[in-house]
């Protein structure tokens, strides 16, 4: 006897990037290179110390959705918390997808999108970016004619680092009033003169979903959140499961954002190796570099990816195999001023 799971789900294969510990350089998931400051670690650990753990958590999130709602002048009612940026996507996705519901995603774009799409039984309608990979009236069109239930704009754009318009945004949001348009700004906080945040102001039907696990150095703590109508978020409180985030998540979300102007200070280091590998990659000899806002660089280098890909691994340098996703292409994040070095040292002898 072997029990049979759901029809495709072995076909998904598993979301894997390699977490390889022992390697000098690990530049190929987007985290900060940056540890908070002590003074966050010594209040996090005296706050859990603290914490009443024999109870359930505050269901409501109260004090975190407050703490979030108050950075963005935003309500608590239409703010909304999960552990990291992709359940709150799968919340979405179970309240506004689902079976006979479409999703639309706009690719090259990050694929737990589509994934997502697939684990909770929504179709999902692929249709191709420009070639510069930034949204144009043509792709609202493509929205309004594809009326999708859920419309995915990625922005700053993971892997290709580019924000979208937000001209475009509030076209697509303002041609299907009744779905919802998910801005995924995972990256938000590199470019924030792009945000969506505006638009919340007058669209009901926009849902901006940001994390810790960039910007804010958190990406162990696994939190993201979202800002939307309350409805919205009533509709998450639905489908969520009871107490779905813990209270170590909570209170390190709520301590966190005590610290954000620190945190909001190591954005500006990692911004300027951004820009340096950049330009490095710019002048090496056939390789294509794409203008990132985000805190990660897209290229594709002349040779063989792979091989350069393994090449920099050989070296220490553990980087992003993007070439499923963009063809020929890899990704490298924005890291320490040192992992920098050692990136684009190892770059430069692979390439030869
Ligand atoms: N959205 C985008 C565009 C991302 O790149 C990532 C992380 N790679 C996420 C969401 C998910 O991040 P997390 O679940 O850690 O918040």
């Amino acid at each position: 006897m072997t029990a049979e799971p759901r029809e495709g789900l072995r076909d998904a294969g598993l979301y894997l990037s390699p977490q390889l510990t022992d390697v000098a350089a690990r530049l190929n998931t987007n985290e900060s290179p940056h540890r908070l400051p002590e003074t966050f670690f010594d209040e996090l650990a005296a706050a859990i110390r603290d914490l009443p753990l024999n109870r359930y958590p505050d269901g409501s999130m109260r004090g975190l959705r407050e703490d979030l709602a108050a950075m963005h002048g935003w309500t608590p009612e239409g703010t909304w918390a999960a552990n990291g940026s992709n359940e709150i996507l799968t919340q979405l996705l179970q309240a506004y997808g689902g079976p006979g519901r479409r999703a639309l995603v706009f690719e090259p774009t990050y694929p737990m999108h589509s994934r997502i799409g697939l684990l909770t039984h929504t179709t999902i309608e692929r249709r191709p970016l420009p070639a510069d990979f930034v949204l144009t009236d043509a792709e609202v069109e493509v929205a309004r004619r594809t009326a999708a239930d859920v419309v995915f704009v990625c922005s700053p754009n993971n892997p290709t680092g580019n924000p979208q318009p937000l001209t475009v945004v509030e076209a697509i949001a303002d041609a299907l009033p009744s779905s919802l348009v998910i801005v995924d700004e995972a990256y938000g906080e590199f470019a924030p003169a792009t945000s969506a945040r505006p638009l919340l102001d007058r669209f009901d039907n926009v849902a901006v979903v940001r994390t810790f696990s960039k910007a804010f150095a958190m990406a162990g703590a696994r939190v993201g959140y979202v800002l939307a109508a309350p409805a919205v978020v009533g509709d998450l409180a639905l489908i969520r499961l009871p107490y779905h985030l813990s209270a170590p998540s909570q209170t390190a979300a709520i301590v966190a954002l005590r610290h954000r102007t620190e945190a909001l200070q190591l954005l500006d280091a990692v911004r300027t190796q951004r820009d340096r590998i950049a330009a490095e990659l710019a002048v090496m000899a056939g390789v294509t570099v794409f203008p990132s806002e985000a805190n990660f660089v897209l290229f594709i280098p002349p040779r063989d990816p792979t091989l350069v890909w393994q090449g920099l691994l050989d070296r220490g340098v553990l980087i992003r195999d993007m070439t499923g996703v963009v063809p020929g292409a890899l990704r490298v994040t924005a890291g320490s001023e040192q992992e920098t070095d050692l990136f684009l040292r190892a770059l430069k002898e692979v390439l030869g």
